[in-house]
């Protein structure tokens, strides 16, 4: 049976979700936290334009204050609360371990490490040996990056326009969107675009034309920069901040291809679509492609403790048999994250999580994005799969011109009122609810969208 909260009241009533997290409706708990909250320098934020919504607790596919305010998460907060807030067997999970071990330094044999790395293999994509661990997705992705120019002996790492891979040295410059930041110290980036049919780079007018223009401009610029110069191609499966461009048929194989023929690492962050999200374990095994290393995070222990890691293809692992890999941070590893990740993966599979979401996409929140689209003329497109969807707003049809900032806003700030947590990026409303929402949620989560897109 899948655990589900609906709301603070139940999880009251049920002790669920921990009576302590309850909130006492103290109005007065949520101006501490406001007050307190100004001592924080908050993540890619002008401070002064501040206003954080208080989080007082969660359960399920439901956050609260301390007033007993309630939102529909369908943000799963940065995209990684797969299995919803507080579920009792990860708590618990984490819980005991803490009263075993709670930390151990990376090079000592820990039984709940190799359970963890057991698990994330029970759903690995065929070919991995082994999973090195690391505390969040930026830095799987720079030891991916670290493991692709020792065993190539080469530097150079092609990434996407449109894509995010974290916020450290060479995550950031492999980044292509808006946050990228070059710097002096990462050498050999370069980028490419995706496919991307609503705003094609290439004249396309079919997704296969999209994918197959898209590999020739790959191809092209992997000639042009000299593919012996070339360690890695490092793309997400479905890139996802960058507005959920679930890639053309083809695309990704076609990515296999070109880098298997010149020698080139692939990498595939499945940071954010990884398990779960888009209805599978790993979100590219249905494209007929197999990467050299896989990156994940967010979904892997829903978050509950920093946690994140590498997948590691044979070759790859055997490179480092007799060879030290220079990689690794005193918490890789962490057993309260590796307690974490094994309860995670543990309660998903019991029950059904993964399932749940690729049937939550297709019964309910694809078909119901698609209504609103037909509904409501600001819709661009409706792009995803599983639970991982964004709707992209246009101020006109027929141009594409995006939705401006200024009804972005106040589109988020409306749909808060209604009673939903949104994920709001440039022009895009992303839809990125718990895998473990009900039918019930997701029907409730679109009826609010609708009525605020009508009133837009
Ligand atoms: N890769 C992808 C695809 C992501 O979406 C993110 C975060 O949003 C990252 C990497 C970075 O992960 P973290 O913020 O855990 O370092």
């Amino acid at each position: 049976e899948r655990w589900i909260v609906s709301s603070p009241e139940t999880a009251a009533v049920t002790g669920e979700a921990g009576a302590a997290d309850v909130p006492g409706r103290d109005e007065d708990l949520d101006a501490l936290t406001r007050r307190l909250d100004r001592q924080v320098l908050h993540s890619w934020s002008a401070q002064a334009s501040l206003d954080p919504l208080v989080i007082a607790g969660g359960a399920g596919s439901r956050v609260w204050d301390h007033a007993g305010r309630t939102l529909l998460d369908l943000s799963s907060q940065l995209v990684n609360t797969n299995l919803g807030h507080q579920h009792p067997a990860v708590v618990a999970g984490i819980k005991a371990q803490a009263d075993v071990l709670t930390t151990a330094a990376p090079a000592n044999a820990v039984l709940v490490r190799g359970r963890a790395a057991q698990a994330v293999l029970r759903h690995a994509p065929e070919g991995f040996a082994k999973v090195f661990f690391t505390n969040a997705g930026a830095d799987a992705n720079e030891n991916a990056i670290r493991m692709a120019r020792l065993v190539t002996g080469r530097d150079k790492v092609v990434s996407h326009y449109r894509s995010y891979h974290g916020n450290t040295g060479a995550a950031i410059v492999a980044t292509g969107d808006w946050r990228r930041m070059p710097n002096e110290y990462a050498r050999g980036h370069v980028h490419v675009f995706g496919p991307y049919l609503y705003r094609s780079e290439f004249w396309a007018t079919s997704p296969q034309e999209e994918s197959e223009r898209a590999l020739r401009h790959l191809r092209r610029t992997i000639e042009a920069e000299g593919p012996g110069t070339i360690a890695a191609i490092l793309l997400e499966s479905i890139p996802g901040t960058a507005g959920v461009l679930v890639p053309p048929p083809g695309y990704l194989a076609g990515v296999g291809a070109l880098a298997r023929e010149h020698g080139i690492v692939l990498i595939l962050d499945e940071v954010m679509a990884g398990f779960g999200r888009a209805g599978d374990w790993f979100a590219h095994t249905a494209d007929g492609v197999a990467a050299d290393l896989v990156t994940f995070a967010k979904g892997v222990n829903s978050g509950y403790v920093p946690a994140g890691g590498v997948l590691v293809s044979e070759p790859i692992a055997a490179a480092f048999d007799d060879r030290v890999f220079p990689g690794g941070l005193t918490y890789s590893g962490h057993p309260l994250a590796m307690a974490s990740i094994v309860a995670t993966i543990e309660a998903m599979e019991r029950e059904g999580i993964v399932e749940h979401a690729a049937a939550i996409g297709a019964d309910v929140l694809g078909p119901g994005l698609a209504a609103l689209a037909e509904r409501h003329g600001v819709v661009g497109e409706v792009r995803g799969r599983g639970v991982f969807w964004a709707v992209e707003l246009v101020a006109d049809r027929t141009t594409r011109e995006p939705l401006p900032a200024s009804a972005m806003g106040a589109l988020k700030k409306d749909l808060v009122a209604r009673g939903v947590l949104p994920m709001v990026a440039e022009n895009r409303l992303h839809v990125v609810p718990p895998c473990v929402i009900t039918p019930d949620e997701a029907r409730e989560g679109l009826a609010i969208i609708d009525d605020a897109l009508a009133a837009l």
